[in-house]
């Protein structure tokens, strides 16, 4: 499948060929060679789009009360993606160099998002409360008002479907922007909301550098709410921006989630888990499990088929449906991945697989295991965002617990136990937003996502998301010879 390659950003429900930021070179991973160019908004884009979208908001309808159309025009979003799956995924694999596979999983869960937003959009929503007066109390939500979803390159439709969905739905005007190493598919999903009957202004998709435009678009006034996933100190930048008008901000940050395996565990079933967990995406997952706690009695076990599950891997070409794991998305980010690698051997870790180029062409790197390392390591403290792993033994409940929660981030985490008992004590002590029980993954489009401590603020997915695109208003009216 050969992929027409998006190069207009679409403003105001217009595409544009030209911005004022110069253009976007976009490397293809595989290959290291120019794949396409883009355009790059600059403030000029920025203040078009937000201005349209606050209009829009006002004037086009799609805020207000009846969430018929919005309904309708999400569900032509969705089927119009599965209609374009193929061409969307080889995008997404080609661009951010990711497995087919993975690719084709990802826009069809974009486009479920979607459709489950579609019929979120004409839920009820609201309650009626008895107070002391007389007189009827409800509840209703409202739409926020305009948003800027800014995703980041690893994911980079399904973070945006993830924020456009719910957004939408609760009758948002939305500007999203993509991160400029893998702006594809979110310029192709502006042109595919435009087909599917989206209001002018209502979706704007902006493609352009963080660091010039960022800022402005996190500042400007008229947006209301910045719904962002990206690095923890982009995040704590966005928020101390933010706060100047009070802004409504969701963060999605970054992680270094454990995965806890008990002695008592499914050992095999752990252990072929395992890669995928970790090296998933190549490693660029913010809910890799790139810290594992093994059971002393059982860590030589662990180890070993960790180690030959992880061999078995097959890296290669994102084109190939047989491959596993792609390069990593850059130069940069391979590099900084090495980087790690060469500080696990400083602090005395032992590399006992990978972390060297298996390939001449594309920023491919085989995953490292490194064993030796104690949790406070650098290696093990720090997000690397690359296929390392450090496995490292414990003793008992309490140390286990203890390990998995030292750390500034609590976005996921697995635990592994036959242990019911022990499963319900560890899982809720564990400081983490989503946690998976005997398996490597607990996301679903209809539970909640996010993080504790550094790794964010508020949730994606879900009913939580959706309500976290609308306002709370209370409203009262007397009823005389109504007494509660
Ligand atoms: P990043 O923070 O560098 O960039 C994310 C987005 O923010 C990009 O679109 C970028 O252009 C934009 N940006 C950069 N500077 C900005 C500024 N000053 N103001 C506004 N926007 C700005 O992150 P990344 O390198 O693209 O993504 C990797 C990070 O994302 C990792 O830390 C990972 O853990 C995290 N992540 C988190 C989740 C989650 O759900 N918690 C999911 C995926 C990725």
């Amino acid at each position: 499948m050969n992929p027409t390659f998006p190069d207009q950003l679409w403003i105001n429900g217009q595409p544009r060929r030209e911005a004022s930021g110069g253009r976007i070179e976009i490397i293809e991973p595989a290959t290291e060679e120019l794949l396409a160019t883009v355009p790059a908004a600059g403030p000029r884009e920025v203040d078009e789009a937000v201005a349209g979208a606050a209009e829009a908001f006002r004037s086009s309808g799609w805020a207000v009360p009846s969430p018929k159309r919005r309904g309708e025009v999400l569900r032509e979003i969705a089927q119009r993606i599965r209609a374009q799956s193929e061409e969307l995924a080889t995008l997404e694999a080609r661009n951010v160099g990711k497995p087919i596979d993975d690719a084709r999983w990802e826009i069809n869960a974009g486009a479920r998002c979607f459709d489950y937003y579609a019929q979120l959009a004409s839920q009820p929503s609201g309650e009626t409360i008895p107070v002391a007066n007389g007189g009827l109390d409800y509840t209703l939500r409202v739409p926020v008002g305009v948003v800027a979803a800014i995703v980041p390159w690893n994911f980079p439709f399904l973070m945006a479907a993830w924020k456009v969905g719910p957004a939408l739905a609760a009758g948002c005007s939305v500007v999203l922007k993509p991160a400029s190493l893998t702006p594809l598919t979110a310029l192709a999903l502006g042109k595919i909301a435009h087909e599917a009957g989206i209001p002018a202004g209502v979706f704007s998709v902006i493609a352009g550098r963080g660091d010039q435009i960022g800022d402005h678009l996190v500042s400007h006034a008229q947006v209301r709410k910045i719904a962002f996933t990206g690095e923890t100190v982009t995040g704590a930048r966005i928020l101390r921006l933010a706060a100047d008008d009070i802004k409504r901000v969701s963060l999605e940050l970054g992680g270094k989630s454990p995965n806890v395996i008990f002695a008592d565990a499914d050992i095999e079933a752990a252990a072929a888990a395992a890669p995928s967990a970790v090296f998933g995406n190549t490693g660029q997952d913010c809910c890799a499990r790139s810290r594992i706690f093994v059971e002393r009695p059982v860590y030589s076990k662990f180890l070993e088929a960790f180690v030959e599950a992880t061999k078995k891997q097959v890296i290669g070409d994102p084109l190939d449906a047989k491959t596993q794991i792609g390069p990593l998305v850059s130069a940069k980010q391979r590099g900084r991945t090495e980087q790690y690698v060469e500080y696990a051997k400083e602090e005395g870790g032992r590399i006992v697989y990978g972390g060297t180029r298996p390939t001449e062409k594309g920023y491919y790197l085989t995953p490292a295991i490194v064993d030796g390392l104690p949790n406070s390591s650098r290696v093990c403290r720090e997000e690397i965002f690359g296929p390392l792993a450090c496995v490292i033994p414990f003793e008992g409940e309490q140390q286990a617990i203890a390990l998995a929660n030292d750390t500034i981030y609590g976005l996921s985490g697995s635990l592994w136990t036959r242990d019911v008992e022990r499963a319900l004590r560890v899982g809720r002590a564990m400081e983490c937003g989503v946690l998976s029980v005997n398996t490597n993954s607990s996301v679903f489009q209809e539970a909640p996502f996010g993080g504790f401590k550094q790794s964010g603020i508020g949730r994606d997915l879900g009913v939580e998301a959706f309500r976290q695109y609308t306002e709370l208003k209370n409203i009262f009216i007397r009823v005389p010879g109504w007494e509660s």
